[in-house]
């Protein structure tokens, strides 16, 4: 699949490499700030929007270079006014990408990989195989595109970025970090990283890697289980990556940068919805500061899994409400557009 594309792309070439062609082509070294600049700042698409740059400086540009843009192939509105965009890569591939609206927050969800290879047995994208990572212009510029929908379907800028769209974010470490660094830039979006959280199924080692490389974000864990046994019937990547495995990573985590960890839990009816499943999910929360999020469960065609009922959902709640917990329920938001939790999987 795919178009062959052989110039390089501008925005993955290094500062001393575009350097170096400017000076080969007989132009200015400040002529990289500028082309930096439109880049990320001004989210320019292609060469030929660069209206400061000379005419024959922007044909030696487009002689060597391309920018690989991302376009909105088509996108659905939900009858909550969540938007869910089919992104269309430069080669042939799709990701989706979805911005949900509530009161004082607008929150886009990106994605970081075409497909994953984690096989989650509740996920839509888990049936997918994964193709590739997405490079981070990929990922800044599905959050550039969430923010223009969300000037123009409402009036307002983007104020919060989650990485939980398709692919395991810690799996294109690298692309993902870059993608932040350009979002919380000045000379990019200039946003705080304090609205930024990534989702990983939990990876110890990749966490670990994160504290060490002192990032600023907030962490979310898609948990779903405290039970090694539940959960490795539903994660299979919790065969290797255990639940000890993981609180010891979160804590390494949280004590070296302290920022914010959540932990994500789908209720699934008779599965994970005990009072039991509960306690155990108290007890793993118990030595980490998390808070901690239940998500409704949007059932998929691959997968039997369905929703826990609400009186079971309300005593799983009252439980841990009681033991001290910062318990938050999430109503699922755009599941007549297949763009809830755990449903994206480019069906259209
Ligand atoms: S839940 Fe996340 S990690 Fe698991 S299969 Fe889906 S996209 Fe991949």
């Amino acid at each position: 699949m795919g178009v062959q594309v052989d110039k390089a792309d501008l925005r993955k070439t290094s500062d001393a490499d575009l350097l170096q062609f400017l000076s080969d082509m007989g132009e200015k070294p400040f002529r990289a700030k500028q082309i930096k600049e439109w880049l990320w700042k001004k989210s320019a698409q292609s060469i030929d929007e660069m209206s400061n740059l000379s005419i024959s400086t922007r044909n030696k540009l487009n002689a060597a270079f391309t920018i690989n843009p991302i376009k909105v192939d088509h996108f659905q509105k939900s009858n909550d006014g969540t938007l869910k965009s089919a992104i269309k890569l430069y080669d042939g591939y799709m990701v989706e990408s979805v911005l949900i609206p509530a009161q004082g927050r607008m929150t886009a969800c990106v994605s970081s990989q075409v497909g994953c290879s984690l096989t989650c047995k509740f996920c839509a994208t888990g049936y997918m195989d994964r193709a590739r990572n997405l490079d981070a212009g990929e990922i800044y510029d599905q959050v550039v595109t969430v923010h223009n929908q969300c000037m123009e379907h409402f009036g307002t800028p983007l104020t919060n970025i989650v990485y939980m769209g398709m692919g395991e974010p810690l799996l294109n470490y690298k692309n993902v970090l870059e993608s932040v660094e350009k979002i919380t830039s000045p000379d990019g979006l200039n946003m705080s990283p304090k609205r930024i959280t990534v989702s990983t199924a939990g990876i110890a080692k990749m966490i670990k890697k994160l504290a060490d490389d002192e990032v600023k974000f907030n962490l979310a864990l898609s948990l779903h289980a405290a039970n090694d046994i539940k959960r490795n019937t539903i994660m299979p990547i919790n065969e290797t990556n255990t639940l000890p495995a993981l609180q010891e990573a979160l804590l390494y985590f949280y004590q070296k940068t302290g920022n914010k960890i959540t932990f994500e839990y789908i209720l699934f009816y008779d599965f994970n919805d005990s009072l039991e499943d509960a306690r155990e999910l108290y007890e793993f929360w118990k030595r980490i500061p998390a808070r901690i999020n239940i998500i409704e469960y949007n059932p998929i065609s691959e997968a039997h899994y369905k929703n826990a009922d609400e009186k079971t959902l309300d005593k799983f709640t009252d439980f841990l409400t009681k033991k001290g917990v910062n318990v938050q329920v999430r109503r699922s938001r755009g599941k007549d557009i297949d763009a809830a939790c755990g449903q994206l999987a480019n069906k259209n």
